[in-house]
């Protein structure tokens, strides 16, 4: 199976809404690491395209009015979203907090195993 990495130091103010959008858009299941956030594929079979995440993070981008201030680079596997004028995105944070919650239907656990679980039931 194939992940996606997406590194979002310079944008680690929208890490969260992020990565819920993306994942529901490319049907992956994410993880927070650090300042990344990691889209694995929910089938062992299946490997996440870096180019749909692409698209998805440049809409994200778009309708938060950052587009034209971000650029979103592939390589390899790893995708890199960059301050193209060094202007830091304005956003107000998220809850520091450990929960896992799903992109579907938005149930919450502290616990990253029932959280994986959870989200196959969507997809059975
Ligand atoms: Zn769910």
């Amino acid at each position: 199976m194939s992940m996606i990495t997406v590194n979002c130091h310079e944008v680690e103010p929208i890490l969260h809404e992020l990565m819920i959008y993306v994942a529901d858009q490319v049907a992956a299941v994410p993880f927070i690491k650090f300042h990344k956030f990691i889209l694995t594929p929910i089938m062992d079979d299946e490997s996440v395209n870096g180019d749909d995440v692409i698209s998805s993070i440049k809409e994200f981008l778009d309708s938060i009015g950052e587009k034209h201030n971000y650029a979103v680079i592939l390589n390899g596997d790893t995708i890199t979203i960059k301050s193209i004028h060094g202007k830091q995105i304005e956003r107000k944070k998220q809850p520091q907090s450990q929960l896992f919650s799903c992109a579907h239907c938005g149930h919450v656990t502290p616990y990253e195993v029932e959280h994986n679980n959870h989200v196959k039931i969507h997809y059975l």
